[in-house]
């Protein structure tokens, strides 16, 4: 299996031949073609397996593709810690150079005034962890009436970090219609419970 046999765009596959990568991991080969379809995931996969790109790629080819109507933010992903969030901002950024998207990275312990400017300008994926996110829709900067993906990462540790409420208030707030894209290492059942309510008929990869 290669990168050129998943339907990822060249824009996609220059930038991660030039990141260094020669083929897809596993959870990549599974995960990338089932996001394309528009299918909800539910993977079991730990951080080291390549999972932040099994679906940053898919989902920068399907943000580049559609046309942004205001710049409303289309994507969001929800990372546990501010470290995770920085991480797959960056990767973002890399495997998304060819395109001109652009994210916005909303993380507690840095000022309000930088995540609000960079918002007011517009947006196509947020980088959240959950009580900035929540502050941020509280101040009334953020509106999410176009988010049409949903990432849930490291849903387990979500759990263990007690932001399980915020991650339930945060999905009311999104459209019902969306694609979401669910990962956890483990799965307990607090985590079933979870996938059950947020997922709709989800494709389940394991690695
Ligand atoms: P992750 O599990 O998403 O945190 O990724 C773990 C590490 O693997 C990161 O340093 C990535 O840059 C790297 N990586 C992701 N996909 C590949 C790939 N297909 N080939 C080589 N390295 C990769």
């Amino acid at each position: 299996m290669s990168f050129d046999d998943l339907g990822l765009s060249p824009e996609v596959l220059r930038a991660i031949a030039e990141v260094g990568y020669r083929e897809p991991t596993p959870i990549q080969a599974q995960a990338i073609p089932i996001v394309q379809m528009g299918r909800d995931v539910l993977g079991c996969a730990q951080t080291g397996t390549g999972k932040t790109a099994s679906f940053t790629l898919p989902m920068i080819d399907i943000l580049a593709s559609g046309r942004a109507r205001a710049r409303m933010p289309r994507s969001l992903i929800l990372e546990p810690t501010r470290e995770l969030a920085a991480q797959v901002a960056e990767n973002f950024d890399l495997y998304g150079k060819y395109h001109k998207l652009s994210q916005a990275l909303l993380i507690g312990g840095e000022s309000f005034a930088d995540q609000e400017k960079k918002l007011d300008r517009g947006v196509d994926v947020l980088i959240a962890t959950p009580g900035r996110l929540i502050d941020l829709f509280e101040r009334g900067k953020i509106l999410m009436s176009d988010v049409k993906i949903l990432v849930i990462d490291e849903a387990d540790r979500m759990l263990d970090m007690g932001f399980i409420p915020d991650v339930e208030r945060i999905v009311s707030l999104l459209p019902k219609i969306r694609q979401t894209l669910f990962f956890s290492a483990t799965m307990p059942p607090e985590i079933k419970r979870l996938a059950d309510a947020f997922l709709m008929n989800p494709k389940e990869i394991s690695v």
